[in-house]
Formats: structure tokens, C-alpha cells, sequence
């Protein structure tokens, strides 16, 4: 046999047995997303790297190590690593803030970073995010963090924990970049290597380091609390004024930073415990972007947003979706039976009935192997005898029981029975 190729290391494909889950995940977020006023914005996932060397920043891991660049007809581009950045070209390109004074978009799909994979981490992973454009806060951002902890509650993800921090402003970031230099100079030699880098590059990247040399050093190090201006500070108050009154428990962590340049003010990150989410627990990140805009060449324009990770939501929600059951199966014994299958099939399915059509012949046992193994609620058996009585066979698999249907009632009777079947139909149940 030829070697069979197998897909890129981190990129997984996703089974039809898995998919219902996405699908439910999917709709769920868009329920809660479309209830906050949000619509959908679609943008190719790839973009010329200049865009993420813009906004996300050189001098970030997923700018100087994790992107899929590459050259073509020399023309750089990415495939992109998150969704922010083509989002907020799509809003200047089209001059959205032109026709609207605030914008609320969202959007879902694949990111791809080169990170190392594990469980949690991919390099193909998907992300559903919310924008809201022309909102200087901090009223949205209280509401846009509520939103996401209401939506993690209606997954029913337990212990969900939200990490706050303000980078402030231009002023802030600028005022604390430069205290935080002067404090990690003299420990230089105690960083690592990779953060005796970034000090000279993007210092503030160094508080979110997992390497434990660089932990030890900045467990001391100032706090940006202490340095924001006074703008930015009443900014940050308002929000967390916000918070309590919606009864939205939070913490706040002076050394979240997250691993992306462009945010001002508020950062947030969502995480969360169980099912099987093992050491990658952040769920969601976001904050505010209120110079992105400009710097992408639109109008200066504040702004706010957030992702969410699907695959951390899925390992997080434990639970089963409940299960639909299977098409119907059509089994057809014999030449004459297959062509009057084929109609039976189109009028099941004009009726809505999702119907296969068994055309492999074979006995009738193993035609209701096949209907067992698709979770089929009914097979129809159709034969020469059914043929000359203007019958066809219903066997009701789940109430293991069969009777003759006169071929007329026959479509109305399958489509009375899976309705009663259906969760909240007359012999309906939760399971
Ligand atoms: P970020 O875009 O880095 O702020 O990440 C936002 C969210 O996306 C994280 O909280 C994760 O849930 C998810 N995420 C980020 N990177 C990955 C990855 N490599 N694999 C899976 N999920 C990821």
C-alpha cells in the first residue's frame, strides 16, 4: 500500500462525530453575541504581514516566532494569527465609522500560530471574537467581560475566574515601560536569555513570561497601578464600579500584560477550571485598542474587543449534547423495490425527513446493521410483496415494532412519529 499522509503537527481534523458539539458551541455564542447588539463580520484569513507587524508588534512571540508567512509574487502575507487586525482593516477599508458611530462586530474561524503543541494548544485552533468600535468605555467594556461570563455560565463552565488590569493609556505605557527598564537593568543577568531581548525590544512582555528565572525577577517589580495617569485611573475605577454593580466577580492582576501590543487600558482574560481543560486555561482574552484604528490609518477611534478559544470551550464543557437521532433508512429488496425507494426518499425528504437511501443491496439484516449503526429512529423495508400490496414494512427501531403502512399514509405517518420523537414533542424527553 502507498504511505498515507497524515496532517500538519497542531492541526486537527474535526470528525462528524465531533462536529455537533461545534455546532452547538457555535450557535450558542451567536445567540449570546446577537442578543448584545453584535453582527457578524467575515474577513479572508490572510492578510499582508505587514498588518500584524503593525498591530500586534514586533517584538511579541507572535510576531517574531509563531507566524505562517510566506512570499507570494513578492508579496508578503500571513495566515492569520488572530482576528483583531483584520477586522479593524476591514472597519477603515470600508470606512464603517463613516456610516455608524459605533460598531459591534463579531466574527469566528481559524487562527494559526506556531506554537508548541499540547493539549489546549494548536496551531490550527478557532476563535469567536466581539468588537465594539466607537465606545471610549468604560460602560461597554463592564458589559462586553459580563457578556462573556454570561456566555461561559450558559455553557456551563465551572469556576470561571476574570483577571483585570489597565495598561493605560500612550502616556502610562510610555511613563511605565520606562520604570520597569530602570528597575530590570541591574537584574539583566538574572533574566532569560529571550527577556534580555525583549528589554531592549518590548520590556512589558517580560511580566507575562513562563520561564521561571524571569518569574523570580519581577515578583518585585513595580506596579502600573501605581504609574497610571490620572485619566486612565478614573477610566479603570468606572469599569470596576461597573463590575460590582452587575455582581461580576473579578480579580485584579498588575502583571497581566498578554502577549499582544496593541492594547490600552483595560486587559482582561477569562479562565477557567475542569472538564478537561488541563494547563492551557485562559478561555478568553481581550481589552482595548483606542490608538489601533488610527495607527491602521482610519480616524481616531476608541475600541474594545475580545476572543474566545472553541477548542478550550469544548474541553471545558464536559458534558454530552444531547443526541440526535440518525436519518431514516430506506432499505429496498430488489431491483423493482430500489427505483421505488428512490421516489419514497425524495418525498421523505421534501417533508423535511432527513432520509438515506440504502443502495448497496445486501440481505435485510444487514441493511438494518447499517440503519442500527446510523441511529436511524425507523427503517422502511420495501420488497416485491410490499410492491404488490401498495404497502411498505415501518420498522420503528426504538420501540422495536413494525407494521404495514399503506404507501399513501406513508409520509405523513414517518413524519408524525419523529415529531412526537423530537425533544418536546408528545413523547418527548430530555435525554
Ligand atoms: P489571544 O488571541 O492570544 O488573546 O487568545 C485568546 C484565546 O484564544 C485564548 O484565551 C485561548 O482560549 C485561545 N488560544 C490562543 N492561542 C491558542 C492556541 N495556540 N491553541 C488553542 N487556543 C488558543
Amino acid at each position: 500500500m502507498t504511505r498515507a499522509i497524515s496532517a500538519v503537527k497542531g492541526m486537527n481534523d474535526l470528525l462528524p462525530s465531533e462536529v455537533a458539539r461545534w455546532h452547538a458551541l457555535e450557535s450558542t455564542i451567536r445567540d449570546v453575541v446577537q442578543l448584545h447588539g453584535y453582527r457578524e463580520i467575515r474577513v479572508p484569513v490572510i492578510e499582508p504581514t505587514s498588518l500584524y507587524v503593525r498591530s500586534v508588534g514586533e517584538g511579541t512571540d507572535i510576531v517574531d516566532k509563531e507566524m505562517y508567512s510566506f512570499v507570494f509574487h513578492d508579496e508578503p502575507l500571513t495566515v492569520r494569527p488572530e482576528g483583531t487586525a483584520g477586522v479593524v482593516r476591514a472597519y477603515v477599508e470600508h470606512a464603517i465609522h463613516a456610516k455608524e458611530p459605533v460598531s459591534r462586530l463579531y466574527y469566528e474561524g481559524p487562527m494559526f500560530r506556531g506554537e508548541r503543541p499540547a493539549r489546549g494548544r494548536y496551531r490550527q485552533f478557532h476563535q469567536a471574537g466581539c468588537e465594539v468600535f466607537g465606545d471610549p468605555g468604560p460602560l461597554v467594556d463592564a458589559e462586553m467581560i459580563d457578556m462573556l461570563v454570561g456566555l461561559l455560565r450558559r455553557l456551563k463552565i465551572q469556576n470561571v475566574e476574570v483577571v483585570l488590569n489597565s495598561l493605560g493609556g500612550k502616556g502610562t505605557k510610555a511613563r511605565y515601560r520606562e520604570r520597569l527598564v530602570e528597575f530590570l537593568e541591574p537584574k539583566k543577568d538574572a533574566l532569560s536569555e529571550d527577556s534580555k531581548r525583549r528589554l531592549q525590544t518590548n520590556p512589558l512582555r517580560i511580566l507575562d513570561s513562563k520561564d521561571p528565572k524571569d518569574q523570580a525577577v519581577v515578583a518585585d517589580a513595580p506596579s502600573i497601578l501605581d504609574v497610571i495617569d490620572d485619566d486612565d485611573r478614573a477610566h479603570f475605577d468606572g469599569l470596576r464600579r461597573h463590575l460590582d454593580r452587575l455582581g461580576t466577580p473579578y480579580s485584579i492582576d498588575p502583571r497581566l500584560v498578554r502577549g499582544l501590543d496593541y492594547y490600552t487600558r483595560t486587559l482582561f482574560e477569562v479562565r477557567g477550571q475542569g472538564g478537561e481543560l488541563g494547563a492551557q486555561n485562559a478561555l478568553a482574552g481581550g481589552g482595548r485598542y483606542d490608538s489601533l484604528v488610527e495607527e491602521l490609518g482610519g480616524p481616531a477611534t476608541p475600541a474594545i474587543g475580545f476572543a474566545a478559544g472553541l477548542e478550550r470551550l469544548l474541553l471545558a464543557t464536559a458534558a454530552e449534547p444531547p443526541r440526535a437521532h440518525g436519518p431514516v433508512l430506506v432499505a429496498p429488496l430488489g431491483e423493482r423495490a430500489q427505483a421505488e425507494a428512490l421516489v419514497l426518499g425524495r418525498e421523505l425528504r421534501e417533508a423535511g425527513v432527513p432520509t438515506i437511501v440504502e443502495g448497496r443491496g445486501g440481505s435485510l439484516k444487514s441493511m438494518l446493521r447499517r440503519a442500527n449503526g446510523l441511529g436511524s429512529p425507523v427503517a422502511l423495508v420495501v420488497g416485491d410483496g410490499e410492491l404488490d400490496r401498495g404497502v411498505v414494512q415501518l420498522k420503528d427501531l426504538a420501540a422495536h415494532a413494525q407494521n404495514d403502512v399503506p404507501r399513501s399514509e406513508l409520509v405523513r405517518e414517518v413524519s408524525a412519529l419523529l415529531a412526537a420523537r423530537a425533544p418536546g414533542g408528545a413523547e418527548g424527553s430530555a435525554g
